[in-house]
């Protein structure tokens, strides 16, 4: 399909096509809070599905069935495989892959790659209702947004000035590029005495936009630490003994959109003839474009011109080399349900036993499963990859949520997933002073 006809597409989008399905649902959503959470507040261990070999992906056990559709371009697709290959060469094609199961792969294709997935010879079948046709994505306002984040993280940082730092790591490619004023910024959290000598800890959120929750999570870590310093004797050692850094939203601009109600993932690096945005999740400079990614710029997985080609990745690399005593990262992407570690370019183990050890156990005490990231499938230029590759920082990546939760889950999920993910970033935050 031609560019100016996904264009068109874009606007009818916009228009009055969109049709309203019903709400019926049986996910069991709990009604929205009327206020955002507490982060002490403990949710019911339900654990989320865990699908089996045999889980038929459905229209009807998707997250799409409570959505409204619209004419987007997008077509969701579950794709059967019988060789993990496949599903890498799936990413290369540009296909925005979301889940892995054990025969299918669940994802979205632009009009672009949709004839090249009729083309292949690969068998799929339509979660969509139709080609073109896919759910909006919603933003519960009880998320925060990017100003709403940057509000929360300047009041943490003025009501505990003994153990809270507000950093601005960088910009982002708006900023750049002179069409809007937004930065990265980490918050840093250590007691008393020379941070720097420290081991230190670092927990990125939203490398992709619509990940919601990713943004969540660091917030209401942040809150944990910082209010029961000096309660809890256990959170009070770890600031004391720790430099904690927190950076809930790595790709702002990207974030923006995701707000307007947009299936973005990317940044939005406008620059390219065709398409628009990086994977800043495929940006990062090891091993980069060496497979998993794409090169095309209309694409969900385009990995950008060079390596560290986006202030985004170039601000995360910076600050990462600035600080010496990192021992643990942990970047939060949604969702799947899934705890994954280095390598991602490669199927090939790392050296290191114990950063797998430690990767089991963010999967018992999540409930996620916890594999290889090339298990998965293959990528390269991802974060965790540059960060154990380049600087032998331990390094994971948490994938939150499920096919019923999708990238937009109502708000009331967050409190699920924060119990789900509290105990493990707790446990790292010990780990890192113990490797
Ligand atoms: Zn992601």
């Amino acid at each position: 399909m031609s560019q100016s006809r996904s264009t068109w597409a874009r606007r009818l989008a916009l228009g009055s096509l969109a049709l309203l399905i019903g709400c019926a649902t049986q996910t069991g959503f709990a009604p929205n809070p009327a206020t955002r959470l507490n982060a002490n507040s403990v949710a019911p261990q339900n654990k989320l599905a865990n699908y089996r070999a045999d889980f038929n992906p459905t229209f009807q056990n998707s997250f799409m069935q409570n959505r409204q559709l619209v004419r987007t371009g997008y077509t969701t697709v579950k794709v059967n495989y019988t060789n993990p290959l496949q599903v890498s060469q799936l990413n290369e094609l540009g296909m925005d892959v979301w889940m892995v199961l054990p025969r299918y792969v669940l994802g979205q294709v632009n009009a672009e790659v949709f004839e090249r997935l009729k083309q292949s010879r690969l068998q799929f079948e339509l979660i969509s209702p139709e080609p073109g046709l896919s759910a909006k994505n919603n933003f519960d306002p009880q998320y925060h947004t990017y100003d709403e984040t940057i509000a929360e993280l300047r009041d943490f940082a003025a009501r505990y000035p003994q153990l809270a730092k507000l950093k601005d790591v960088g910009d982002t490619w708006e900023k750049a590029n002179n069409k809007a004023n937004r930065d990265l910024w980490a918050l840093q959290i250590t007691g008393p005495g020379e941070a720097t000598q420290k081991p230190g800890i670092l927990f990125l959120g939203n490398h992709h936009a619509r990940e919601l929750v990713t943004v969540e999570i660091p917030l209401l870590l942040i809150r944990h630490l910082l209010e029961n310093y000096g309660k809890d004797p256990q959170i009070t050692e770890l600031i004391n003994n720790r430099d904690i850094w927190i950076l809930p939203m790595v790709n702002p601009d990207g974030h923006i959109l995701a707000e307007q109600g947009q299936n973005w993932r990317k940044n939005t690096n406008s620059s390219f003839q065709r398409g628009r945005g990086v994977d800043l999740n495929r940006n990062y400079g090891y091993k980069w474009n060496t497979g998993g990614s794409s090169s095309s710029p209309t694409s969900d997985t385009f990995h950008g011109g060079a390596p560290f080609s986006e202030p985004e990745t170039q601000a995360i690399r910076d600050f990462v080399r600035s600080r010496p005593n990192l021992k643990i990262m942990m970047s939060y992407h949604s969702f799947s349900n899934l705890i994954l570690w280095p390598w991602g370019y490669t199927t090939n183990r790392v050296p290191d036993k114990r950063l797998i050890d430690i990767g089991n156990e963010l999967g018992r005490l999540t409930g996620y499963k916890p594999q290889q990231a090339a298990d998965l499938y293959v990528a390269s230029g991802i974060t965790d990859d540059w960060t154990y590759g380049e600087l032998k920082i331990y390094s994971y990546t948490t994938e939150i949520g499920s096919w019923g939760d999708g990238f937009d889950p109502p708000y009331s999920r967050v409190q699920q997933f924060w119990a789900e993910n509290r105990p493990a970033a707790m446990y790292l935050i010990d780990m890192a002073g113990k490797l």
